[in-house]
C-alpha cells in the first residue's frame, strides 16, 4: 500500500509520518518512511540542487527535476519496497509539484498543469491514499516561527504564494475525493490525528 502525506510547510506532516511509522510497526507491518523532493541517493542530490542550487531554474525545467528525482526514487526505493508487500509512507509525491509548481509558482497556468499531468501519468504510480493534512496559515506559520529562520527558498516564498498553494491543494482535494482525505490538524492533537489517519488506512488496508 502506498500512503502519501501533503500539505504545506508547519501543517505537521513530519510529526504524523513518525507517528504513523511507529504505529503501524508495533501492529506488525513492514514500513517504510520515504520523502520528496528525494527519498534515493540520486534524488537526495536533486533535493540539495532544487532546494539550495544558487541559479533559480525555470518553472518547466523545475518541474522536469521534480519529476527526475521522483522517477529515480519511484524506480530504486518505492517500487521495490511496495512489490516486497511494505508499506510506503511518502512525505510528499505528485500533488505537492501540482500545488507548489502548477499552482504557487505557474499560478494554474494550464500548459504547466498538463506537463505536470503528463509526467504523471508516465510515472505510472498512484497514491492508494493521500492526506492532505490543513492549518490555518496563523497556525502554520507560528509553527515554522518556532522551528527557526526559513532554511529554503520556498520557505521564503509570500503569502499570495502561500494562497494559491492553498487553492492548488483544494482544488486537488475537490477533483480526487476518493484518494485525498482532508484532515485538519490545528483543533486535536498530534496522537488524536494519527490516531484518525491510521484507522483510515486500516479501513483501506482490510479491503
Ligand atoms: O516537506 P519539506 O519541508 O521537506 O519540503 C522541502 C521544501 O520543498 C519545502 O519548502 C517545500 O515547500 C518545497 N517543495 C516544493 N515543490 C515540491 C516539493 C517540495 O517547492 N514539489
Amino acid at each position: 500500500m502506498f500512503v502519501t502525506l501533503e500539505g504545506a510547510e508547519g501543517v505537521g506532516k513530519s510529526t504524523q509520518l513518525r507517528l504513523l511509522k511507529e504505529n503501524l510497526e508495533a501492529q506488525g507491518q513492514k514500513v517504510l518512511a520515504t520523502r520528496e523532493p528525494g527519498g534515493s541517493a540520486g534524488a537526495e542530490d536533486l533535493r540539495q540542487l532544487l532546494l539550495f542550487g544558487k541559479n533559480p531554474l525555470s518553472a518547466r525545467a523545475e518541474i522536469l527535476t521534480h519529476f527526475a528525482a521522483r522517477y529515480d526514487h519511484v524506480d530504486q526505493v518505492i517500487l521495490p519496497a511496495l512489490k516486497a508487500g511494505q508499506i510506503v509512507l511518502c512525505d510528499r509525491f505528485t500533488d505537492s509539484t501540482m500545488a507548489y509548481q502548477g499552482y504557487g509558482r505557474a499560478n494554474g497556468d494550464p500548459a504547466i498543469l498538463s506537463l505536470i499531468e503528463a509526467l504523471q501519468k508516465q510515472l505510472g504510480l498512484q497514491p492508494d491514499i493521500t492526506f492532505l493534512l490543513q492549518a490555518p496559515r496563523a497556525v502554520s506559520r507560528q509553527r515554522l516561527a518556532a522551528r527557526g529562520a526559513p532554511t529554503d527558498r520556498y520557505e521564503q516564498a509570500d503569502e499570495d504564494f502561500h494562497a494559491r498553494l492553498a487553492d492548488g491543494f483544494a482544488h486537488i482535494a475537490k477533483a480526487e475525493p476518493q484518494r485525498v482525505v482532508v484532515v485538519d490538524t490545528s483543533v486535536h492533537s498530534a496522537e488524536q490525528v494519527n490516531a484518525q489517519i491510521l484507522k483510515d488506512i486500516q479501513t483501506r488496508l482490510a479491503h
